[in-house]
């Protein structure tokens, strides 16, 4: 038993050092450099248009780019969208997200800003929050619409590293779970597929996720979050952890993994399919083909990347490129 908890915390080590490097070397956030550039110069005028500009940037950031959504927040910014309401006519069309015309992301943005700017002020006003309690504020007392459960933890992951005067105790953070998290999960050891069922908030899984990570980085279990998710994403988005046949060559945790449950799809065992994206849901139906063809294509520009020795920045730049020319097909 002793020999098995000291062989349980070397893991513990490995991953933990595993994260902080993850962490440590990823690139950073375009939106974190920029506010930090901004608030260096003094552009904000107090913490009420930080948190709004964090809010913004936070609606804007899904189903895109970074980049896209930082470039509609500098937009609405300049047009004085920190300082009221901006006249309608102002507002040129902004980049829409995915499944979405620039004139409508653009409508909603636009009749959605009175509501920001009352949830920033509230924010504001209170001062210190749970994170659990901030974001289940965001997500049902408070809610605006679209900033959905990921980019609403995002934007309490902002506000507690860009505005330090706001105190969010992150040891309650809970990281959310989708089927790419409870997959990893699964592959990882952390649960299992047959024992721990997953349907929402305190089921099993989810019960014994939330307490894995907070053993992990008691004060910030939020770190682990972009790792799980990342990894088990489709081969165009960078991940490794697939449905079937995962490639754990690269992987992130390919040093520590048990393999667990490799030969089916743990999600598909243990998961109600209500809590998988829409995308998984569409995998399992008869019209998988398509995404199964793309992702031969990938696989098969990948290593024609490796043949020619293409690696480091270059490789990440032309994936980056592929993914945005495949983006819709
Ligand atoms: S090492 Fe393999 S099984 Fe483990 S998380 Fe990575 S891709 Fe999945």
């Amino acid at each position: 038993m002793g020999k098995d908890l000291s062989l349980h915390e070397e893991w513990l080590m490995k991953l933990r050092n595993i994260i902080t490097a993850y962490t440590r070397n990823r690139a950073p956030d375009p939106f974190m450099i920029w506010f930090r550039k901004k608030d260096s110069e003094n552009f904000f005028a107090d913490d009420l248009e930080r948190v709004l500009t964090i809010l913004v940037d936070a609606r804007f950031d899904q189903r895109t780019t970074a980049e896209k959504a930082l470039e509609n927040t500098i937009a609405v910014v300049k047009r004085g969208a920190l300082k009221g309401v901006i006249a309608k006519e102002k507002l040129t069309p902004l980049i829409p997200r995915q499944g979405m015309t620039a004139e409508k992301w653009t409508d909603l943005f636009f009749s959605s800003l009175p509501r920001l700017h009352e949830l920033a002020r509230k924010i504001v006003t209170r001062r210190e929050w749970d994170a659990a309690e901030l974001l289940d504020y965001m997500l049902h007392d408070f809610k605006v619409p679209y900033p959905g459960v990921k980019t609403s933890r995002l934007a309490v992951r902002w506000i507690h590293e860009l505005v330090p005067s706001m105190r969010i105790n992150m040891t309650t953070y809970r990281i959310p779970i989708d089927s790419l998290v409870y997959r990893v999960g699964c592959r990882m050891g952390i649960i299992d597929p047959k024992i721990d069922k997953y349907h929402g908030e305190n089921s099993p899984a989810d019960l014994k996720i939330q307490s894995f990570v907070k053993q992990v980085f008691p004060e910030e279990p939020y770190l682990l979050d972009e790792p799980l998710w990342s990894t088990g994403r489709r081969a165009i988005n960078g991940g490794h952890c697939f449905p079937q046949n995962p490639d754990c060559n690269g992987c992130l945790f390919q040093s520590i993994c048990p393999r667990r449950s490799v030969n089916i799809d743990p999600a598909k065992l243990g998961m109600d399919t209500e809590y998988m994206p829409g995308r998984i849901k569409r995998a399992l139906s008869s019209t998988d083909r398509a995404i199964k063809e793309k992702q031969t294509q990938f696989a098969k520009f990948v290593e024609e990347l490796k043949q020619k020795g293409i690696r480091g920045k270059e490789y990440r730049e032309k994936i980056m490129q592929w993914n945005r020319e495949h983006q819709d097909k």
